[in-house]
């Protein structure tokens, strides 16, 4: 199949006209025509002929070029709808494009859907959703992960070559994990957000989805660099990422941090994440055990502040301006709204929104501090293998508790890759996180790129047995 190859290969089959675009088009679409009905991915499926038209007039001026992919539904995209996955915004369509969609139909790539999600990126299954759960392709009776859980899907059954998710506190990286991807969580003001729906402001993050560490890396090249149109992108210089894979682990520390490996970490999560540090060890890497102490804070943070933030974002959908009004919230997002509106409220602001900023702050020099000693962090992202559909919708509380090892990272800032690690006795998919400092996504990819060449567990789909349902472990 065309969609197993990378990034790299399809841009050059298509140079030595091995195929086409419109060969790797057709492949997708043929695909979404198969599965789709059993994974639910997809919120706007684009026509298959616009796209085809595309294919048979686009240059290759770039490695993207002629490459079909796919949006998580919260960036807009005039002509198209953008429904954030909310009734609210069911009929949207929003009058200009997010920079990161922009920046890829100048590279040539071809988009050819938007993808299902939590409402508003509010949860990590991809059920809090007005269009149905999105299924994990490897056993659809259970979830994708989310927020970004359509977009980790299509990849993952190969009806796309890449991906455009958000992360705001485990959204790339979660559904990642569950779904055998790899997926990278970037550096804050990395990537322009300008043009994406605003979930919590100082944690929201733009970052690509796909097979390996070495396709994130072409992407980020595309996406990252300083927008005019978003004030809290970074001038920094964006890096040829995809130039910088190759240098060799041995001179690198991998910290592990006891508290991220206790209690309530199903144990085959943690021998398969465990397994990562041994193979890199192998490869020369030093391993680190190291203290996080503050770990446990990290969800109370993240759940105070993200709520806060996104009280406020969504004071817009008034029913008024622009959408539909606000009975079309879901539970699960009304419940976000008030625990916000009751954390800034008067008499209550100082002792949980100021309260938890100032933890924040603590937290930011633990992580400072941690990888001082330390390249990189080792972590899980999941505590558990992929829920059945509706074990964590029903008890809200496990749904926060899911998020723990995800949560912390994007309130400190720092980027994260996800990559897949090893599969249950289930056959379920496994991921891993590595955390490093600012801006040191070039380092993961690095990281991520070599620990894919001594590994496999990346090129494994769901299809590699011609069959979506014959894959479903037994019960
Ligand atoms: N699962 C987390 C939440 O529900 C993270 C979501 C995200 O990153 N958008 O808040």
């Amino acid at each position: 199949m065309l969609l197993d190859k990378s990034i790299l290969e399809l841009a050059a089959g298509l140079r030595q006209d091995e195929f086409t675009s419109v060969d790797l088009v057709n492949e997708c679409y043929d695909n979404i025509a198969k599965y789709n009905d059993k994974i639910n991915a997809f919120i706007t499926i684009l026509p298959r002929e616009t796209a085809i038209k595309q294919a048979q007039s686009v240059k290759l001026t770039s490695p993207l070029s002629g490459l079909p992919f796919v949006i998580k539904d919260c960036f807009n995209t005039s002509g198209i709808t953008t429904t954030a996955a909310s009734h609210v915004l069911k009929n949207y369509i929003a009058p200009y494009d997010a920079t990161v969609y922009k920046k890829l139909l100048t590279a040539g790539a071809i988009l050819i859907g938007k993808m299902n999600m939590d409402a508003w990126g509010h949860g990590g299954s991809s059920e809090n959703t007005d269009f149905g759960p999105v299924k994990n392709p490897w056993d659809t009776t259970r979830v994708a992960g989310g927020s970004s859980g359509g977009p980790a899907a299509a990849i993952s059954a190969r009806m796309a070559v890449f991906a455009i998710g958000e992360d705001t506190g485990g959204s790339i990286r979660n559904p990642a994990a569950w779904c055998n991807i790899t997926g990278l969580k970037v550096t804050y003001g990395r990537v322009s957000r300008y043009g994406s729906i605003a979930y919590a402001s100082s944690f929201d993050t733009v970052g690509p989805m796909a097979k390996t560490a070495q396709d994130c890396a072409i992407v980020l090249e595309t996406i990252a660099g300083v927008d005019p149109y978003d004030a809290t992108s970074s001038p920094i210089s964006v890096p040829s990422y995809s130039t910088l894979l190759n240098k060799k682990v041995s001179d690198l520390t991998i910290g592990i941090p006891d508290e991220f490996f206790q209690a309530g970490l199903d144990p085959e999560v943690k021998t398969a994440v465990l397994k990562v540090a041994e193979d890199l060890k192998n490869a020369g890497a030093k391993i680190k055990n190291l203290s996080m102490p503050l770990f446990d804070y990290g969800l109370a943070i993240y759940y105070l502040i993200g709520p806060s933030e996104t009280s406020s974002n969504l004071a817009r959908y008034d029913g008024i301006r622009y959408g539909q009004g606000r009975e079309f919230f879901t539970d699960e997002t009304t419940r976000r709204i008030l625990i916000g509106t009751y954390a800034l409220s008067a008499g209550y602001y100082d002792a949980y929104y100021k309260k938890a900023q100032q933890v924040r702050t603590l937290f930011i020099e633990e992580y400072k501090k941690a990888l001082t000693k330390c390249s990189v962090l080792l972590q899980p992202i999941t505590p558990t293998q992929p829920p059945k559909i509706g074990e964590l919708m029903s008890d809200p509380l496990q749904n926060f508790l899911a998020d723990i090892y995800t949560t912390s990272q994007n309130p400190i800032g720092v980027p994260s890759l996800a990559f897949p690690c090893g599969f249950t006795k289930t056959g379920l998919p496994i991921g891993a996180q590595l955390v490093g400092p600012m801006f040191s996504e070039d380092l993961l990819l690095n990281i991520g790129y070599q620990y894919q060449q001594l590994t496999d567990n990346h090129l494994k789909s769901p299809l590699s047995k011609g069959d979506l349902e014959g894959l479903k472990p037994k019960p």
